[in-house]
């Protein structure tokens, strides 16, 4: 990774896209390579080498697509999720497991992955490429700035990086895409095919998501089977340390072996418009035929009155942010915070102090 040092100023040292290859961050970076949003200086794939192999083909297309518009693609990686997590001499793995309890009550184990495969080989590389690799010290005003593909409908996802030297931006909710308008977009450019990117054998999947590997994914799929039946007990680092879980460990919500649900009953309560209630349900939506694929066809509102109430006020607040900023001299990220948990502003930045 070339390295760029810069003098700390108020301008981000550099650009970039943390690239899932899913359909909202694969429409960021088109979006780039278009102009319609500044160029970044790199687009960083997070690996956790359990994808679905229609995910990693989107991410050649890109990489080849993009490096024609001057914008280098390249893998971060913290390991394979799956052969860590089964390799009896590796640290514990967490997923976010559905368990079973010895009494019959459900619950889910700890989640863990997302930042220890993703997240943190993405600040690791950040830090590479501002030329401060760890320990050194990132100097105050150097920052790069990350934008992350988080469309309106997802809004609550929104969040700052936790650090000082990453700056999260989201161009999508800048521009208004919720993820109807991203498939549409997507699907004008060639790129139609696009499907959610997520681990394999990730337990947030819903029937729908397992289905959908298990119809266009077989050795995806078998490996999730594998890998379902392997994790019963425990993770084999745990059991061979003597630490033996008293319950039972499932990838399939409803605590059954994955190859014995039945994945093709309809939903209990079908939902013309997909809210997040409805992708709860499911877990999550289903690679490649996300929420669109849920909606009937004579529905055309592309949100529920919910998310667009929320999203009017994302508008107002940070209308309210930039000003209060522009007046305050930067000192102060926001006036005051309608978002009840203060923490889940995506304009609030380390160091900055709420107005008294
Ligand atoms: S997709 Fe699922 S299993 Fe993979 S890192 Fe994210 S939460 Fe963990």
């Amino acid at each position: 990774m070339t390295a760029v040092q810069r003098t700390a100023s108020t301008k981000p040292a550099l650009r970039l896209l943390s690239l899932g290859a899913g359909v909202q961050s694969t429409t960021v970076l088109l979006l780039a390579c278009e102009g319609i949003i500044p160029r970044f200086d790199v687009a960083l794939f997070a690996d956790t080498g359990w994808e679905p192999r229609a995910v990693y083909a989107n991410l050649e297309r890109l990489r080849v697509h993009a490096e024609r518009a001057g914008i280098p693609v390249q893998r971060v990686s913290a390991g394979n999720i799956r052969t860590d997590a089964l390799d009896p001499m590796h640290r514990f793995v967490s997923m976010p497991l559905h368990t079973l309890n010895p009494d019959g009550s459900r619950g889910l184990a700890r989640r863990q992955c997302t930042s220890e495969y993703k997240i943190t080989p993405l600040k690791k590389a950040a830090r590479e490429l501002l030329g401060y690799p760890h320990p050194r010290r990132v100097p105050s005003g150097v920052f790069a700035e990350q934008a992350i593909g988080i469309s309106t409908d997802e809004i609550g996802r929104a969040r700052d990086s936790g650090v000082r030297f990453i700056h999260n931006i989201f161009p999508l909710l800048d521009l208004g895409f919720d993820r109807a308008r991203c498939v549409e977009y997507l699907r004008e450019r060639g790129f139609g095919a696009t499907v959610k990117s997520a681990c394999i054998g990730c337990p947030f999947h819903g029937n729908a998501g397992w289905r959908w590997i298990r119809d266009h994914d077989p050795d995806g799929w078998e490996q999730a089977v594998e890998f379902d039946r392997a994790i019963r007990h425990g993770y084999p680092h745990a059991s061979k340390h003597g630490q033996l879980l008293r319950g039972q460990y499932f990838l399939h919500r409803s605590c059954k072996p994955l190859d014995e649900v039945d994945l093709d009953t309809p939903a209990r309560h079908p939902q013309l418009i997909p809210t997040p209630a409805t992708l709860d349900e499911e877990g999550a939506a289903p690679p490649g035929h996300a929420a669109p694929a849920l909606r009937s066809a004579n529905q055309t509102p592309r949100e529920p009155p919910a998310l667009r109430h929320e999203w009017e006020y994302f508008h107002d607040h940070r209308r309210r942010a930039e000003r209060h900023l522009k007046s305050e001299g930067g000192r102060h990220c926001h006036i005051s915070c309608f978002v009840s948990d203060r923490r889940a502003c995506p304009f609030r930045r380390p160091g900055h102090r709420r107005r008294r």
